[in-house]
């Protein structure tokens, strides 16, 4: 099966957007995300079923879809408990919010679709940083916004982190130069956070057990500056956001539907903020459009 043991009582089941377990004395497990869907859940429950493993608590890294998409079933059927930072517990509970702010509004109905809109469960636990223990165990919680404002990885008592999208494989950034993110100056102080942290074992939801951490974190760096320094090249003359974004999908070659466009201005918007605020790019109106220009 696609299970398999990363580390001690640290486990992971290799879905496309793979599931964490940590396994209590007990045969009770705590998981790490919930997969896509209610279908990605119901499989994960068969699995643990398989093991012995008796789902108590889950953890959210984030509440995109293919994060928490399996929670409402989860909770459903385990009772399970489940823990997230304040700021995902939001979103988790209120998945509105998330086509919402790609929208800027109360979205069009082919927006609120699964991949941008998971269905609502309820959050139990808002975790801050520092330890978390469960049932004796001792996790580390850590914040690692960017992604998503409030993106928080957890180390298992294995020292396995369990990092969430803060980290893109390089695999995939090869295929797709291109990073979501909600927050680029907070993402560039994650980054710095993961270098510090000089973890051996860092597992990615798309990606799996990640070998180089440091060449890992190098590269996701790279990526971002890539992309920052092309939009200012982009910008040397006035330019509205959706004027830039076509231009970010050709340099890179990206694929394009209706919940991608969203995703990508969505990103762009945040890298225009970064540049912005910190004086490398500004914001004005001029006949009746919101222009981006460089800074000498
Ligand atoms: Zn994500």
């Amino acid at each position: 099966m696609n299970t398999h043991v990363l580390q001690g009582n640290t486990w992971a089941i290799n879905f496309p957007s793979a599931i964490g377990i940590y396994v209590f004395p007990d045969n009770t497990c705590l998981l790490i995300d919930s997969g896509a869907s209610e279908a990605f859940g119901r499989r994960t429950l068969k699995i643990l079923d398989n093991w012995g493993f008796h789902t108590r608590a889950l953890f959210n890294t984030h509440a995109h879809a293919d994060h928490c998409g399996g929670n409402r079933y989860l909770q459903e059927t385990t009772g399970c408990e489940i823990y997230a930072s304040p700021i995902e517990a939001a979103f988790i509970e209120n998945p509105i919010l998330i086509p919402y702010g790609l929208f800027s509004a109360s979205p069009v109905k082919a927006l609120k679709n699964k991949y941008l809109m998971p269905e609502a469960s309820r959050v139990d636990f808002r975790v801050e940083e520092g330890e978390l223990f469960i049932d004796g165990a001792c996790f580390k919680i850590l914040p690692l916004p960017g992604h998503s404002l409030g993106h928080t990885g957890i180390i298992t008592p294995d020292e396995v982190l369990f990092a969430g999208d803060s980290l893109t494989s390089i695999d995939i950034l090869k295929g797709f130069p291109f990073l979501y993110l909600a927050d680029v100056e907070k993402h560039l102080d994650t980054l710095k956070t993961l270098r510090g942290l000089n973890m051996d074992r860092v597992f990615l939801p798309h990606g799996g057990l990640q070998d180089n951490i440091p060449q890992l974190i190098d590269y996701n760096y790279q990526v971002l500056m890539n992309l920052l320094d092309y939009i200012l090249q982009v910008i040397d003359s006035p330019r509205g956001r959706e004027e830039i974004l076509p231009l970010v999908v050709e340099k890179f070659n990206l694929p394009l539907n209706r919940n991608q466009y969203v995703l990508i201005l969505s990103s762009l918007s945040a890298c225009l903020s970064y540049l912005c605020n910190t004086k490398q790019a500004k914001v004005y109106t001029e006949k009746n459009r919101l222009l981006f220009i460089k800074r000498d």
